[in-house]
């Protein structure tokens, strides 16, 4: 059965899915002994599932897109036939995976089998193009070949999935091939590579990203970046560590909804350890530390901690998803009348910071629980009632444009997510605020309020930067690696025309990084040329260019990484021009 049938069924999606069979007609004739399993039309393209133990690659492309061709060339015509259950059976007695589709099938189902020419059938609902020449403007291209699960299940049985781009028109496939390029050009994996930001090494361990200098000044300006804003609002900055004992977790109910998600127990003397996935329940103990007024709250409390938490190998995405990763992180504890103005001034937070990084593409998302699930979340009806609507009612205030997600919440509670999707298509989390009744009640939180009585207080947990590592890795494909002034790691490079000039370039870079800006020197040999090409391509914002012209004159020649000559000026018109572009955050 192939899945594509349940699709919507736009003309490119049935030619897509045409010509799937078509593929698998070919492969057929080219490999006899193969077994098919299912071909649906995807976004942009198709696939096919084939069993066979010949492994195919770009070696085998052509010789199964020549077949194609002549497939196509010779008109074959697609029949339709309604076949009883036992003929189907029959028919695909050698084809074990559509049997298995076929036992699958509800008994009042009507089988149907699509013929392609006389020589070639499959199971399928259909519909089809009525025969192959209608296929002949189709414009395809095979992708690549990856390993896929039969159903998708590691019990079963690995196959070769073969993807191949497939388009109406030779335009479509044109775009799309463009698109495939540009976002292999932005994928952080490789900028972060070029640029000197992150290393990755097996030796090390699958999922933990080390940062390199670039990295880790790039790190640090973002984490600055929002301390200080967090400072400016009232935050305290704690610092807890990045292990718990595992009765912390027991405590916050982590340890039965989460742990599947985390490293396992380390059992040391009498206590077992974990790493910590979140920062919560340090904070909520940390709260519990001192008594509370009424006239204290909101307090709160902010960190920057690294987390850990266990992901597949087969899922790991460079710093955008990996094992070990830094959450800029706060929970705030208020009372429930402060709820709505505390939530109000994170979305405002979240808002002025994405217009400093000049990010415009985010959605919100409000994130709720699913009804249908509820053994996954603790609390009560009520409780997840009143704090669903109050979410709700604080964005609709806000008028902040949103859409809601049934079963996205956080176990404890609903979330206001804000999704931004990268260069390669992945739907990511930039942000995160949660509401939470449960832990203060886990972690038995209180305040004293006004009539000298024991109260709970609501707590709300945020990241701006749910993942600091992820926010870079947005930044790099967003910016193809030319970020803004205030974030490169290197702001300026000087170079000389000759070697003569370099203690006068030794001078400019002392000066400069007195005052403060990133600044490095190119001294080698080389022509300028290359000097400016190698400055080019680590992207680096404004080029120092020092002849005996410039030397003699007390000058410097400046050149942008975009916008090319700049002129001939002194430094400190230099250093007006580039605080210019930094407070501008350009
Ligand atoms: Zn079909
Ligand atoms: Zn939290």
């Amino acid at each position: 059965m192939c899945e594509v049938c349940n699709e919507k069924e736009s003309k490119e999606n049935m030619m897509r899915h045409s010509m799937a069979h078509v593929m698998a007609k070919a492969i057929r004739n080219l490999y006899p002994n193969t077994k098919f399993a299912i071909g649906p039309a995807i976004d942009n393209g198709f696939y096919y599932d084939i069993d066979l133990d010949q492994n195919i690659g770009e070696a085998e492309f052509e010789a199964i897109s020549k077949e194609m061709n002549k497939i196509i060339a010779e008109d074959q015509v697609f029949t339709r036939k309604v076949v009883s259950r036992d003929e189907a059976l029959k028919l695909f007695s050698d084809q074990p995976y559509k049997l298995e589709l076929i036992r699958d099938l509800p008994d009042d189902e009507t089988i149907t089998v699509y013929y392609l020419g006389d020589d070639w059938y499959d199971l399928c609902r259909g519909p089809h193009v009525p025969s192959t020449k209608y296929l002949r403007g189709f414009a395809y291209q095979f992708n690549r070949v990856s390993g896929a699960y039969w159903r998708g299940s590691e019990k079963n049985k690995m196959l070769q999935r073969i993807y191949v781009y497939g388009f109406t028109d030779k335009a479509g496939l044109k775009e799309c091939l463009r698109l495939v390029e540009e976002a292999k050009e932005r994928d952080h994996r490789k900028i972060g590579k070029d640029l000197g930001i992150f290393m990755l090494s097996d030796l090390v361990g699958k999922g933990l990203p080390m940062w390199l200098p670039n990295g880790f000044t790039l790190r640090r300006i973002i984490s600055d970046y929002i301390m200080n804003k967090e400072i400016s609002l009232g935050y305290l900055h704690v610092m807890t560590p990045s292990i718990g004992n595992v009765d912390l977790y027991k405590t916050s109910g982590h340890w039965d909804h989460y742990k599947d998600d985390m490293f396992p127990a380390m059992q040391l003397e009498n206590e077992a350890f974990v790493l910590r996935p979140m920062n919560c329940p340090h904070h909520m103990v940390m709260y519990k530390n001192s008594l509370h007024s009424y006239r204290d709250l909101p307090i709160r409390i902010a960190e920057v901690a690294n987390d850990f938490r266990f992901e597949d190998s087969g899922t790991l995405i460079g710093i955008e998803r990996a094992r070990c990763f830094t959450q800029n992180d706060s929970h705030i504890f208020c009372r429930p009348d402060q709820i709505e103005s505390e939530v109000q001034g994170i979305i405002d937070l979240m808002l002025s910071t994405y217009k400093d990084f000049h990010w415009e593409k985010y959605r919100f998302r409000l994130s709720l629980r699913d009804p249908n699930n509820k053994e996954k979340y603790f609390g009560n009806d009520h409780l997840w009632e009143i704090s669903e609507n109050a979410l709700r009612q604080i964005l609709k205030n806000r008028g902040v444009k949103y859409y809601e997600a049934i079963g996205e919440a956080a176990f404890y509670g609903p979330k206001i997510d804000v999704q931004v999707e990268s260069a390669l298509g992945h739907d990511i989390t930039l942000s995160t605020l949660q509401l939470d009744y449960q832990l203060p009640e886990k972690f038995e939180l209180e305040y004293i309020d006004e009539n000298s009585e024991k109260q709970r207080p609501v707590v709300i947990h945020r990241a701006i930067f749910g993942s600091l590592d992820r926010t870079v890795a947005f930044l790099l494909e967003e910016t193809k690696g030319a970020l803004p002034v205030w974030l490169s790691p290197v702001q300026v490079r000087l170079m000389g025309i000759t070697e003569n000039n370099n203690s006068y370039i030794q001078s400019i870079c002392e000066k400069l990084r007195a005052h403060g800006y990133r600044v490095d020197a190119d001294m080698s040999n080389e022509k300028i040329g290359k000097k400016i090409r190698s400055a080019q391509l680590s992207k680096i914002p404004y080029m120092l260019v020092v002849g005996d012209k410039e030397e003699e004159a007390g000058l410097v020649a400046v050149r942008h990484r975009s916008e090319g000559d700049k002129g001939t000026m002194t430094l400190d018109e230099f250093i007006k021009l580039i605080d210019t572009a930094i407070a501008e955050k350009i």
